[in-house]
């Protein structure tokens, strides 16, 4: 059993990195990918960890960008955590985040009477990248509200009181920096570009692969097994490779489990045999 999509205390997750790879071998894994949102900062100590006691670890990103079809995610699997620049726009998109956060702040102090600072939020993210789930921790935690998903409805989502757009790259930019970096570019969690119409999304999906998308997540926790049937079709159409991992995220998202998802995951480690050997 492999996962090849998961989230440390880099960016939104709440294991850090080395406690993540412990958790992976706790739990019976055989692999595990670090793809955390923006930042390749937790890759180092997991590949450490991972040579330590045993664990397979891959380096990998995960990236949100805009497409004609609206915003998607593409996890870039085996980048090179050091390479100059992937590295540069990243920075670049964390430093858009960070005046996206401050502007946030500002929102919910001076319109929405919720005191928030920097620091506490800056605690609470604990790494390198701030994001939205920590700002649902810190106001359950202040009381604002009651659950991590009323202060996304409330406050958080797309049009909520206190949202505000990030800025994206742009997707064929994405697949390319990933490449460039000598990454193996996939599409996350696919149902976020998918369209009633299976043409449309299908046609999506042909703009990606012509873009030099290389894989597709047909594993993925919230899937039925209609998507995973779906998917792995439109995969062997389109000979992209096949990958699935849980965006496991620790106790922010509590009912996601490592490498099992919502407890029906089982991910064979043959699809990383076949992700390797795209790269030769
Ligand atoms: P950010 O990168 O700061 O825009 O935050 C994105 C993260 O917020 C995603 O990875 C999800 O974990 C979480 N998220 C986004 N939209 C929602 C929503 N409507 N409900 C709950 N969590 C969400
Ligand atoms: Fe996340
Ligand atoms: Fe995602
Ligand atoms: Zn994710």
């Amino acid at each position: 059993m492999i996962d090849l999509h998961t989230h440390t205390t880099a960016s939104d997750g709440s294991f850090a990195p080395a406690a993540l790879v412990r958790l992976a071998k706790a739990e019976g894994l055989t692999a595990i990918a670090i793809t955390d949102h923006d930042t390749t900062a937790g890759n180092q100590e997991a590949l450490a960890a991972g040579k330590e006691i045993g664990m397979e670890v891959v380096p990998g990103v995960e990236i949100s960008a805009d497409s004609p079809f609206g915003t998607l995610h593409i996890v870039g699997l085996y980048i090179d955590p050091s390479n100059v620049p992937m590295e540069t726009t990243l920075k670049e998109l964390r430093d858009f985040r960070e005046a996206r956060n401050l502007k946030m702040i500002t929102r919910f102090n001076e319109e929405l009477g919720i005191p928030i600072t920097l620091e506490e939020l800056a605690t609470e993210a604990g790494g390198d990248v701030i994001g939205r789930p920590h700002f649902a921790n810190l106001l359950v935690k202040k009381g604002a509200v009651k659950t991590y998903q009323e202060a996304f409805d409330k406050y958080l989502k797309s049009g909520g009181k206190a949202y505000l757009d990030k800025k994206r790259l742009f997707a064929p930019d994405a697949i390319r920096m990933i490449k460039e970096a000598g990454g193996v570019p996939i599409l996350a969690h696919p149902y976020i570009v998918r369209e009633k119409s299976e043409s449309r999304f299908e046609a999506n999906l042909r703009y990606l692969v012509d873009e030099g998308l290389a894989g597709i997540e047909v594993y993925y926790s919230e899937h039925s097994s209609g998507d995973e049937a779906l998917y792995a079709d439109l995969a062997r159409r389109h000979n992209l490779l096949v990958s699935g991992g849980t965006d496991f995220h620790g106790t922010v998202k509590p009912d996601v489990k490592l490498g099992r998802g919502h407890g029906n995951l089982d991910i064979p480690y043959e699809l990383l045999n076949q992700i390797k050997d795209s790269r030769q």
